[in-house]
């Protein structure tokens, strides 16, 4: 099923909010991926995902790909029972997607959700081996970097990205060889006690920056080598700045790692609240900032206008402010 920004959620597993399954039933698998312009990519990864287990279901999230991707899309979705579509109003970023599907499979009540690039990359007949290895852990990344793994990087590509992961783990501490892939599972019971709401980064260093806060919240984390393929068709879309921003942002998480004091841990997301914009409930609070109201006003003023915040929709982008 399709869905357009001003659309209410609807999804094969069951409506947001249900609850979890009976402990006999078979863990309920989300596999998500986000969309920009791969047009050409997403028929097969829909197919090779449902040949690997015909009992996934699949979340994407297009952001108004100009190539004409959500066309395909809601012509795939008909044919595609265990197939949900969010069409978002324009481009909001990998990492807002990214973050819809954790509310997603959280309040959906799935047990397990798996993230992958759309571009082919990243191989669906991985899928066994990844959940297989979540069997022991919160949490499991496909790696380039660990024993067996390959990468069809080469050049400058290959050095950017190797270096990139050799200083994570040499300044965060996470004893993981891979910081920056999307393909990735998690225990969804454990996903609740990150606190998404304060993973920032909207671009490519949402990866980095979600792995730092997995690991803050206590998450058991573990990796297992893929072949990481270069894509099939389209081009690729890393910015060209992107790795100084990965670099700003690693900077970051070691100042907080060095100063800070806690973890990330709190339940993800306002499960009370939706956006006054689409009034999708695929809202966050902003960031862990604080409404204008509140910073503003003196300890005297009323209470009521004080006790607002600012949450921010993943859907459409707006930011609302409720009581
Ligand atoms: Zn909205």
């Amino acid at each position: 099923m399709s869905e357009r920004a001003s659309d209410r959620e609807s999804s094969p597993g069951g409506a947001a909010g249900a609850g979890a399954p009976a402990p006999s039933a078979a863990p309920r698998v989300l596999v998500f991926t986000a969309t920009y312009n791969e047009r050409d990519n997403i028929e097969e990864l829909v197919r090779r995902v449902r040949a690997v287990d015909a009992a996934f279901d699949l979340l994407i999230v297009d952001d108004d790909s100009p190539d004409g991707t959500g066309t395909v899309l809601d012509a795939l979705v008909v044919r595609e029972p265990r197939l949900t579509v969010i069409h978002r109003p324009r481009k909001l970023g990998l990492g807002s997607a990214h973050k819809l599907a954790m509310l997603h499979a959280i309040r959906a009540g799935y047990d397990t959700l798996v993230t992958m690039d759309a571009d082919l990359s990243h191989s669906p007949e991985y899928l066994p081996k990844l959940l297989a290895e979540l069997e022991r852990h919160d949490f499991v990344i496909g790696s380039r970097y660990v024993g067996g793994a390959r990468t069809d990087y080469t050049g400058y590509r290959l050095a950017v990205s190797r270096l990139a992961n050799w200083s994570a783990r040499a300044l965060l501490g996470i004893r993981l060889h891979e910081f920056t892939n999307a393909y990735r599972a998690y225990r969804v019971a454990a996903l609740r006690r990150v606190d998404i709401s304060k993973i920032r980064a909207q671009g490519y260093s949402f990866f980095l920056e979600s792995l730092f806060a997995i690991s803050r919240s206590g998450l058991s984390c573990a990796e297992i080598p893929i072949h990481f393929q270069d894509r099939k068709a389209g081009q690729s879309k890393i910015p060209r700045l992107e790795i100084l921003w990965g670099m700003k942002k690693l900077l970051k998480l070691v100042a907080v790692r060095a100063f800070r004091r806690g973890t990330h841990s709190q339940q993800s997301g306002r499960l009370d609240a939706s956006c006054a914009a689409c009034h999708s409930p695929y809202v966050i609070e902003q960031g862990g900032d604080v409404a204008p109201a509140k910073r503003e006003q003196p300890a005297s003023h009323d209470r009521r206008a004080c006790d607002q915040q600012v949450i921010a929709c993943l859907h459409c982008g707006a930011l609302s402010l409720v009581p």
